[in-house]
């Protein structure tokens, strides 16, 4: 850190206290972890100045033999892991990943020249009217994704993400009284919609999802399956996603983050079958530029812990933690969407405490405890204000936290939401700030017996 204090204090002093932020407050966000040292040390390093457009052995640039070995050596790891046939570790994010994998799936299904079309525009300029002629040269191609309140992500077919451009897209979401996936509902949308896509995966649903249902209803309408699994790659890797529950051996394409329940640097990657594979790669430059070296080569180190048993003792243990938390919650009086978890997150219904999610996050932080606001189903509050704060477990989990600590955390998180009134707007909230403190003491002292 001196080296950097030396160049530009500031940024020093923001590193350190984000590691003393990190240590102190209760990381809750169910998409975050702590990266080994291993992953972190991997990705500050030389490797991060080297240009190696192209793919393994067939690069733009000369001298990229050790980015070769590095970007085979994680893909090698990612196949092994996840017993997918083709790995691409290039993209920089789950975002890209996504992007990558549809223009793979509408490059193999979709006339070559609808895609020249896009190569002569700039995309960024680009109207409304025009995305719609764009579309309409795809074909008015169709997705068919997990609504954003049941827990969808925005890249599944939502307009503010360019997957919402390049696909009309139409919504599947949950049973409002189970709370869970209704699979009858998907079905009977897929054959109305007849879609190109079909989307599995999310950010915000605290259960396992059936593959292989998925895929059935897919094969009957004709459609690609690709499945997001940023959020739960972990629990894939770590073998408690086993049999229907596992995307990997059902659908055609997967994609996924790197940096969530999968604990490795920031980063996106592909998986899929030979079909698919070479329209995959062709990720750098279609919609990639030149791979971040530095991260495939902290990927390798993560997928390298993955494949330890000491990994599946780890993804066992999210659940475990997060189905304590949410037995903590539930027994103090808390509504948690679909009344439990089968994975690493919770989401919890603040409206029950007379809360919008934006006052339960806000206040919740003045107390020590990260979490995010999130949308719950049929959400009267939108996606801004919410009425749903998502709670996950893979970081604090990380950290050696176990069952009897998330029911400490379940009764910190309960007297902070019980005691907080909303106050005049759905932003604005009353809370003792004595009360805050001592939570934020709590909490603090909770994380000493588990140093970082
Ligand atoms: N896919 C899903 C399901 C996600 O939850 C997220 C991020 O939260 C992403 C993709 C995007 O990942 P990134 O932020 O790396 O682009």
């Amino acid at each position: 850190l001196e080296v950097v204090r030396a160049v530009e204090p500031r940024i020093a002093d923001a590193i350190a206290q984000e590691l003393t932020d990190q240590r102190e407050s209760l990381k809750l966000i169910a998409s975050e972890n702590y990266a080994s040292p291993a992953v972190l040390l991997a990705m500050g390093n030389w490797l991060s100045d080297k240009y190696a457009e192209g793919t393994i052995g067939r690069r733009f640039y000369a001298g990229c033999q050790n980015v070769d070995t590095v970007e085979a050596v994680a893909a090698e790891h990612a196949t092994a892991l996840f017993g997918a046939p083709h790995a691409y570790v290039q993209p920089h994010s789950g975002i890209d990943a996504n992007l990558v994998a549809y223009w793979a799936i509408l490059a193999d299904r979709v006339e070559a020249p609808a895609l020249a079309k896009v190569g002569k525009r700039n995309v960024n300029d680009m109207t409304d009217a025009e995305w719609a002629e764009l579309r309409q040269a795809f074909g008015n191609q169709r997705m068919l994704g997990m609504s954003l309140d049941a827990g969808g992500h925005l890249t599944h077919g939502f307009r503010p993400n360019i997957s919402g451009k390049m696909f009309d897209q139409r919504s599947y979401g949950v049973d409002p009284a189970t709370g869970q996936i209704d699979y009858d509902g998907l079905r009977a949308a897929a054959a109305e919609f007849k879609p190109l896509v079909i989307v599995g995966g999310y950010s915000a649903y605290p259960r396992k999802v059936n593959f292989r249902i998925m895929r059935e209803i897919a094969d009957e309408v004709g459609a690609t399956f690709m499945v997001d699994m940023a959020h739960f790659a972990g629990l894939v890797a770590g073998k408690v996603f086993t049999g229907d529950f596992d995307p990997v051996p059902h659908a055609h394409i997967v994609t996924t983050t790197t940096h969530k329940s999968l604990r490795g640097p920031r980063g996106g990657m592909v998986l899929c079958g030979p079909e698919l594979a070479d329209q995959v790669d062709r990720g750098c430059p279609m919609v990639l530029g030149g791979p971040l070296s530095h991260v495939m080569s902290a990927k390798a180190v993560a997928l390298a812990e993955a494949r330890r048993p000491e990994f599946q003792d780890y993804a066992r243990r999210i659940v475990e933690n997060s189905q304590a938390l949410a037995a903590g919650l539930t027994s103090r009086g808390a509504t948690v969407v679909s009344g439990g978890t089968d994975n690493h997150l919770v989401l919890i219904d603040v409206d029950k405490y007379g809360l919008t999610g934006r006052q339960a996050e806000q206040a919740l932080l003045d107390s020590g405890i990260v979490t995010n606001r999130n949308s719950i189903p049929q959400d009267p509050n939108g996606a801004w204000y919410t009425s749903g704060i998502r709670v996950g477990t893979p970081a604090l989990t990380t950290r050696g936290l176990g069952t009897g600590e998330m029911d400490v955390i379940a009764e910190l998180m309960h007297t902070v939401l019980s005691q907080t009134s909303p106050a005049g707007s759905k932003a604005k909230y009353d809370l003792d700030p004595a009360l805050a403190e001592r939570v934020s003491k709590q909490a603090t002292e909770l994380l000493a017996d588990f140093p970082l």
